[in-house]
């Protein structure tokens, strides 16, 4: 029988009313499951659940995580055909990007999901995200990490949460998704990237200093100089439309390139949620190619960021960030 480890990290899902709104409570989620009969179907694969100690909103969540959740994937990958991760939605696409970067050569199918709704509550989206993700990861050999949502199987590291409270809650606005769930459970296996040789390979991440700053109309260089400090080695730079900036602001300008000549890898990304970046388009943009920034092409923020901390994570020189980052890794970018 084929065999699911579920990685229970907190979220919505599981969660019950407390006096200070809904939170997540220890062993919850496995009652609820305990009590669903269509997880005890034939059809459906064996599972084990693994609650993790501190049961987190995923707005609580930070880098080491990612890595935590990675780790359990990796101790227990011989052991199980597929892996379930039960997550926030809120921060499930930075997540979902993360373990993308850090399970080099996966082979095995890891979907993340979660609801906007608790299974607790009469009528919530979990019960079939759940129920869809375990079979998606039993039945659909997709060696990659995936995000199972709503009416959609998108690839985990083009994800983006698009909705703070429909069903429909991520899109993959730079790539098509790579399943429909509907009727059926429909994947559109071309799309799949296929499965690297050499097996699963953990990179242990350290804990290096990114960030990211959105542009907005005003922007100070005083702004921009406090973000740049050291001890800050990369930024993602949410620029507009193809990826411009404030050219007539010199000061704005000067930090950037200060920053990009102390070392600091800065990653131009679009606000747009559709489209990529093109520095050599406009005036506006190649002020800042010319500055040192280098494009992040049509990544999601979350992915440019979750990129940044995996590549400064394991050591690179700012030089090897810059190649890497230009690169398409896990099929988080399209050039
Ligand atoms: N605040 C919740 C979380 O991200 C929202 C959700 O799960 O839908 O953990």
């Amino acid at each position: 029988m084929t065999k699911i480890y579920i990685a229970y990290t907190g979220g919505t899902i599981g969660m019950k009313q407390t006096a200070h709104g809904w939170a997540p409570a220890p062993g919850y989620l496995a009652e609820q499951m305990a009590a669903m009969s269509e997880l005890r179907h034939p059809s459906m694969p064996e599972y084990v659940i693994d609650e993790f100690d501190e049961l987190l909103d995923s707005s609580n969540m930070i880098p080491s995580d990612w890595s935590r959740i990675a780790r359990n994937i990796a101790a227990h990958y011989d052991a199980y055909d597929g892996f379930v991760v039960i997550h926030g939605t809120d921060t499930m696409a930075y997540t979902a990007s993360a373990l993308a970067f850090l399970l080099e050569g996966l082979d095995k199918p890891v979907v993340l999901t979660g609801s906007q709704i608790p299974l607790c509550e009469v009528r919530n989206d979990g019960r079939s995200n759940l129920v869809t993700s375990l079979l998606v990861a039993a039945t659909q050999k997709i060696p990659e990490v995936t995000l199972c949502f709503g009416d959609r199987l998108v690839r985990g590291c083009r994800s983006v949460k698009v909705s703070a409270d429909g069903f429909d809650a991520f899109d993959s606005p730079n790539f098509p998704p790579l399943g429909s769930v509907g009727v059926d459970i429909e994947i559109d296996w071309p799309l799949v990237r296929p499965a690297p040789a050499g097996g699963l390979k953990l990179d242990e991440i350290g804990h290096p200093i990114v960030g990211a700053l959105r542009l907005f109309p005003g922007i100070t260089a005083e702004l921009a100089r406090n973000v740049l400090q050291p001890p800050l080695q990369g930024l993602v730079l949410e620029a507009y439309g193809v990826g411009n900036a404030p050219e007539r602001n010199a000061g704005f300008i000067a930090a950037i390139r200060e920053a990009v000549t102390r070392g600091v890898v800065i990653v131009d990304c679009t606000q747009c949620l559709h489209g990529s970046v093109d520095l050599g388009d406009y005036s506006t943009g190649s002020v800042l190619a010319r500055a040192g920034v280098i494009s992040g092409y049509d990544m999601t923020v979350e992915a440019a960021l979750t990129k940044l901390v995996y590549l400064f994570g394991r050591g690179l020189s700012p030089d090897d960030v810059k190649l890497q980052m230009q690169l398409d890794l896990r099929g988080e970018l399209t050039r």
